[in-house]
């Protein structure tokens, strides 16, 4: 996810160069931020080869999975979910709304909410394929970008 090479497995765990740890920029090359939630941010990808992919990312602390959050950050932050997932499915209505959270490069509590069409390249199975280097990459131009995420960004207001 960054652009700088990661630190090690056992670094990573411990939030050492952790790209998600806050303070993190509005925007990078593989992300926008739509807006701050309770106790997430929910980015825009650049990537939108599935339109409206999303991460909500976790922010008060490094922390690598539900398991290790407290009742009241658990409650906030499945809240955060739901309310992104239902900004998304609005705002781009998809067939259906897959939910992941892997921590397999980056261990810190983030979720992928990614709208899946009965076109896509891979309706019917998770999106990664086992050499991500062979995955589809899309680049809306940016007034397309801009505009989903100002839809995005409207339809959490509602
Ligand atoms: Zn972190």
């Amino acid at each position: 996810m960054s652009t700088a090479p990661l630190p090690a497995w056992s670094d990573r765990l411990q939030g050492i160069g952790c790209p998600f740890c806050q303070p993190r920029p509005d925007s990078n090359p593989h992300h926008e931020k739509v807006a701050d939630l309770s106790i997430s941010s929910l980015y825009l990808l650049r990537n939108q080869t599935y339109r409206g992919y999303c991460v909500l990312i976790f922010n008060p602390r490094h922390i690598n999975g539900l398991e290790h959050l407290p009742e009241n950050e658990y409650t906030a932050f499945t809240a955060d979910l739901r309310r992104a997932a239902r900004a998304i499915a609005a705002t781009v209505q998809p067939d259906m709304m897959n939910y992941a959270t892997l921590g397999n490069v980056i261990p810190h509590l983030h979720y992928h909410l990614i709208p899946r069409y009965k076109t896509d390249p891979r309706w019917g199975a998770p999106i990664w394929e086992s050499d991500l280097s062979t995955m589809q990459t899309t680049t809306l131009p940016a007034v397309a970008f801009n505009r989903l995420r100002d839809a995005l960004q409207a339809a959490l207001a509602a």
